[in-house]
């Protein structure tokens, strides 16, 4: 059922209201002016008949004259009334109309706007009035959405060109076994090939589904006061073992606590990713340097390698989903291109932010700023929990 149909318009609404309203304020007019004139012409009478040169004939001859005249007003009132109502509602009508216009102006625009055709916009007829300003902000959320489709559009196109990859080489494996017979140490190789490809779509599954939860807002947080050498530490500990198969060292240099409010996993994720990648883009047999400190009332993580650097043109889009500078080198590496968009979202998340810093030397420098958990809690918070750690290190946990 059309909108249309479910009632008058408002044009209609507006003019009836109007209409009555004038009609009940006319109504109430008109009696008090008849019960004032005919109050006059009374008086009038009375004064003639009291100055006694009537005779009675033209006492009643002045008061049927006074009767006839009152009659004559209240015609004039009883038949103008209606006259000025219809005339006045007319009136209002046209004006309803005209005020209105815009609005039907928008209905019409809007009816253009799909999905597809986002980039229209409705027309601002006058930016300063009210509808105007409507207008405007639904032009504003207009932007805003087709942006956000804009990117779903490119992700999935992105996705999707990322899961065909894995999916085409396991079936050319497929067809290549099955072409002649082999030997099964050769299909054996084979499946093991197959199955690498399965694992790097699982990640890459795994990885979509996490992102598309973060982008819903589904991911439930439990932010604690942490220090951050322990989220580090942890890091460090478990690429350890990735760093040592490539003759690299991670030295951490964390002298103090720093205190923030961070939900511990998420957070480590984001490390996690970043310390990966500078094992994977350093070179064999280099220092990756992890730094925790404090800076303007920050808690601030700095990952600094040294491999080739990130270029300046890339520093902001290396956190844009599937961005890879060197998209070979990347899958080679087992790279999905969202690593760091990950590590964004999970800094975010946290109420910090993340960049790739300027860098004179050679090497990427990632940094991590997190708010300091600040006041006398905060302090107290960060003394106990470096206390725990210095008595767990002492008895060599
Ligand atoms: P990937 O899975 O490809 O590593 P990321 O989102 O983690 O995806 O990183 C995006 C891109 O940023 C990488 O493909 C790489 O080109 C670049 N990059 C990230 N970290 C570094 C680094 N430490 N040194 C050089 N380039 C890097």
């Amino acid at each position: 059922m059309s909108a249309r149909r479910r009632g008058p318009s408002i044009r209609a609404r507006l003019t009836g209201w109007y209409a009555l309203a004038l009609f009940v304020m006319l109504i109430v007019y008109a009696t008090a002016t008849f019960l004032a004139v005919r109050h006059e012409f009374r008086e009038q009478l009375e004064d003639e008949l009291a100055a006694g040169d009537a005779s009675d004939g033209r006492a009643t001859h002045l008061e049927a004259r006074v009767q006839q005249q009152l009659g004559e007003v209240a015609v004039v009132l009883v038949l103008g009334l209606p006259l000025v109502v219809i005339m006045a509602a007319a009136g209002g009508y046209i004006l309803a109309r005209r005020a209105l216009a815009p609005i039907d102006q928008l209905a019409l625009d809007t009816r253009r706007i799909t999905a597809d055709r986002l980039h229209e916009r409705l027309s601002v007829i006058n930016s300063k009035d009210e509808i105007g300003r409507l207008a405007s902000e639904i032009n504003v959320a207009l932007a805003r959405l087709e942006g956000s489709f804009a990117q779903l559009r490119r992700f999935t196109a992105d996705a999707s060109h990322e899961l065909r990859t894995p999916l085409a080489v396991i079936r050319g494996i497929g067809e290549v076994g099955l072409g002649a017979p082999r030997t099964p140490a050769e299909y054996q190789e084979m499946i093991g090939s197959m199955l690498e490809e399965v694992d790097r779509l699982t990640t890459l599954v795994d990885t979509l589904l996490r992102l598309s939860h973060a982008d819903a807002g589904a991911v439930a947080l439990s932010r604690e006061p942490l220090d951050l050498r322990q989220v580090a530490g942890e890091v460090v500990a478990s690429l350890g073992v990735l760093a040592e198969d490539r003759d690299q060292r991670i030295r951490l240099d964390a002298a103090r606590p720093v205190m923030v409010v961070i939900d511990r996993v998420v957070l480590r994720e984001a490390l996690m990713n970043i310390v990966d990648n500078a094992i994977k883009y350093g070179p064999r047999a280099s220092a990756i340097d992890i730094w925790v400190g404090t800076a303007d009332q920050r808690g601030i993580v700095t990952v600094r390698d040294e491999g080739a650097g990130i270029a300046a043109e890339h520093r902001e889009r290396i956190f844009d989903r599937f961005f890879r500078v060197d998209e070979a080198r990347s899958r080679t590496a087992g790279g999905s291109g969202l690593g760091l968009a990950i590590a964004k979202w999970a800094v975010e998340v946290n109420g910090g932010r993340i960049f790739a810093e300027e860098t004179t030397g050679g090497g990427a420098v990632i940094r991590i700023e997190l708010p300091l958990v600040t006041g006398p809690e905060g302090s107290e918070r960060a003394a106990n929990v470096a206390a725990r750690r210095e008595s767990l290190e002492e008895r060599g946990i």
